[in-house]
This record gives C-alpha cells, structure tokens and sequence, in this order.
C-alpha cells in the first residue's frame, strides 16, 4: 500500500537546527514533516555543553576576531526567548546558570592579567572578589584569578523537550535505511514502513541532519556543501562534586578546559571539554581519563576527586568544509532548488540560522499552502535523545 502526503517543507533531523527551524515555520504557517533517522534531540545537541556563547571564548586569543562579532548578539536573543517574549517562547526551559567563570592558575596571572584587562574582554567579563568566590574556588588554596562572564548555561534535555513537545504532529522517526531520497524526483521522500510506502511531497526541502546531510545530499545526487567533522574526546566525572560552569585559561587560544554541570541519580557531573577534548582524539579512554586527571590536578589541585568516577564520550562536530579543518567562523546555510543544507556549527546560532532560512524561503516565494496534517500517526515512537551521562555504560 502507497499512502501520499503533502507538507510545504520537508526537514531532516531533529536537533536545534531541525526543532527550530520546524518551530518558527510552524508559527508562519507552513504545513512541517520533521523527519528523525534517530532520537528526537539530536546527536550533537544533546550532546553540547548547553552554554549560550556570546563570543569571549573566541577573543581568548586577546582579539575580537570574527567568530566574536559574528555570535555577540547571540545571548541576549536566547535570554528574549527564555523570557517568552523573543521569537520562540522558551519560557518553560531550564537554565542551569547565569553566567560562568574564567580562573587561571597561579603561573599564569602576569601573562594574563594584560589578557583579562584588555579592550575585547573589559565589557565581558567582572574580577570576582576573594570573599564572593564559589565552590570551587573558595578556598585560600586557589591562588589565581577568577572572573564572572555573563552567558548563559541552558539544560539541553530541557530545551529538547520544550521544542519536540510543539511538532509532536509533525515529527516522523524512521529507520535511516528506510528513508528514501532520489535525483530525479528531489522534493518527494519515500519513507519504507511495514505497512507499505508513505511518500511525502513537499515545495522545499531543509538538511538539517548534522553528519546525515552528507549521506542526504550523496541521495540527491549531490556533491556541495562538502562537509567536515571535528571529533572531540569529552571527558566526565560524577560523584561529591559542586555545581560549576567554568572555563580554565591557559596560555592557548582555547580554554584549557571547559566545565559544565549537571545532576544525575542525586550526584553532580563535571562533563568537561575545551582544550582537553579537542587534543584528546585517538586516544583511548583509559588515557583520556588520565589526561583529565592530570589537568584537573593542575588546575585545581585542592579539588579532591578521590571518590570519582569517570567516563569519556566520543563526539563528533560536523560543519561545512573549511580550509585546513579549521572552526567556521558562524552558521552556515546554502540553497539549490528549493533545497537548503545547513549546518548551525553552535547551539547559539539556531535563532540566527532559522532566521536566515525563514527569509530564504520569503525570497524564493515560497508560501504556506498545504494544512497541516498529523503525521505522528506514520512515526515509530519518538525517543527523546539521552545526554551522555545517562548513556555511558562504563564507569571507572
Ligand atoms: C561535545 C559538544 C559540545 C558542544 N557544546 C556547545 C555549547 O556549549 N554551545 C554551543 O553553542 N554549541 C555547542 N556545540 C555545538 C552544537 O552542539 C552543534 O552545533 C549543534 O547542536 C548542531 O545541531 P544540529 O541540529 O545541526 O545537529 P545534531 O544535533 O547532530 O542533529 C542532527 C539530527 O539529524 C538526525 N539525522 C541524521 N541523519 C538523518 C537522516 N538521514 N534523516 C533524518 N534525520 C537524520 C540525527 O539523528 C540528529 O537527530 C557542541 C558540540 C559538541 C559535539
């Protein structure tokens, strides 16, 4: 049996790009299938530190490069929308932390007090006095510097379920090898189900399936946008730890290490990236771990992580292809017949990509046509993605 559908966009995967995009084209009026090859959250999304960047992680280097301006207004976009009164209402989302904090160690105050004084980073960033020090840093051990840095840390599983919860109707999961793209016929998806085929017609397509728009463009016959993925070894620890959202500078361009937080079975987990993460690849686990231990024991020596217990996550990041692999400098998106490939590159940027898409859309005159139907009764079940803490099987 053939069942045939209509929809006025098609879009492929459910992380924040694909949530986002789906939402703020519900809200104008478009007919949505939101089609998962997995959980709905995506696989980068859930697995993101949840911190709403406003750009001081990329002045580290002392300057305000591009990838600063280009993600400077990003915060206070979220914080409307956090507030219910921006372009998506993310009132009912979960903010784990205001703001987060940047300490050095000890040998390296005079390289980088001139670094903290700068001009990029002034407006950014307050010194935090000795007697309003949090966990871990109140203590007469930590001789470096701490400051405050006003961006925000969301709780990802919150967002997640904040989006996905207003597309229930328009989201289908289904099995990645049933999911059908063909050249010749570019805007109509074949979707093989048990009980037979549901094709779905639409006037325009969007990618936003992370790594997947590689195999989805190679379906459609196509070779551009070339994608690039940047894996990353996270690391985390659960167990007696406080609550931290902070990044520790080195003398590199990129923290030495980037510490967020969140609960699990009534114990606090440190998920920690940055620097660590990133010259962490190809190496096992076991030395990763230890790699972090040895981190962790320079950077805050008086921290005791004892009674520990520790696991690492592989990701990968997947960008549009840059010159030497490097880091895009903002979000990226590329239309071809009535087809848009995008790639958000940060969480932060979903509002600005959706936007951009939105006004695409607006140019090409693409317009709502078709009503929306439910299409949730075509959808194996959807599982809302786990954060990697909750999926780690081994913990040492
Ligand atoms: C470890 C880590 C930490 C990060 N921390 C931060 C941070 O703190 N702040 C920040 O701003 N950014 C952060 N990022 C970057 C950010 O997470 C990503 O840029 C963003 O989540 C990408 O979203 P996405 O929707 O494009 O991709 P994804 O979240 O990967 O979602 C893609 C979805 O598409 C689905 N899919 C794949 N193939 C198909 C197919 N054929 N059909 C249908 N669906 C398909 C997948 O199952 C998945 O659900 C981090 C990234 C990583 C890896």
């Amino acid at each position: 049996m053939t069942i045939s559908v209509q929809a006025d966009i098609t879009v492929f995967g459910s992380g924040i790009a694909g949530l986002w995009i789906s939402s703020v084209l519900r809200q104008k009026g478009f007919s949505v299938a939101l089609i998962e090859s997995a959980s709905v959250g995506g696989i980068q999304t859930i697995a993101s530190q949840g911190i709403i960047h406003g750009g001081t992680k990329y002045a580290l280097s002392g300057t305000l490069s591009e990838a600063t301006r280009a993600i400077g207004d990003m915060p206070q976009l979220w914080r409307s929308c956090l507030s219910g009164t921006g372009p998506l209402d993310l009132s009912d989302v979960k903010i784990l932390s205001e703001y987060q904090f940047l300490w050095s160690t000890e040998n390296l105050i005079s390289q980088l007090t001139g670094f903290f004084a700068s001009k990029a980073m002034r407006s950014r960033i307050q010194a935090v006095a000795e007697e309003s020090r949090p966990a871990p840093f109140n203590t007469t051990k930590f001789k470096g510097n701490l400051y405050q840095l006003d961006e925000l840390v969301l709780d990802i599983p919150s967002l997640i379920k904040s989006l996905s919860r207003r597309l229930i109707e328009q989201t289908i999961t289904a099995d990645p090898a049933h999911i059908g793209l063909k050249p010749e016929t570019p805007h109509s998806l074949t979707i093989q189900q048990a009980s037979g085929r549901l094709i779905i017609d639409s006037q325009y397509m969007i990618l936003a399936a992370g790594a997947g728009n590689k195999s989805l463009l190679a379906q459609l016959g196509k070779t551009s946008p070339a994608m690039q993925l940047r894996p990353l070894h996270m690391v985390m620890l659960k167990g007696q730890l406080p609550e931290l959202y902070a990044h520790c500078i080195g003398a590199n361009a990129n923290p030495r290490l980037t510490i967020t937080s969140a609960k699990h079975r009534q114990q606090n987990i440190w998920y920690i990236g940055g620097q660590l993460a990133e010259s962490g690849v190809g190496i096992s686990p076991d030395v990763q771990i230890s790699r972090a231990k040895d981190e962790l024991s320079a950077t805050m020596p008086w921290v005791d992580t004892g009674k520990t217990e520790w696991a690492t996550f592989l990701a990968q990041r997947a960008e549009p292809k840059m010159k030497n692999r490097r880091r895009p400098d903002s979000y990226f998106l590329q239309h071809d017949n009535r087809i848009t490939t995008v790639w958000p590159t940060k969480l932060a940027f979903a509002p600005r990509l959706a936007s951009d898409v939105l006004s695409q859309l607006d140019q090409t005159n693409i317009r709502p046509k078709t009503t929306q139907s439910d299409l949730s009764i075509y959808s194996l079940e959807n599982k809302l993605a786990k954060p990697p803490w909750e999926t780690a099987i081994q913990w040492k």
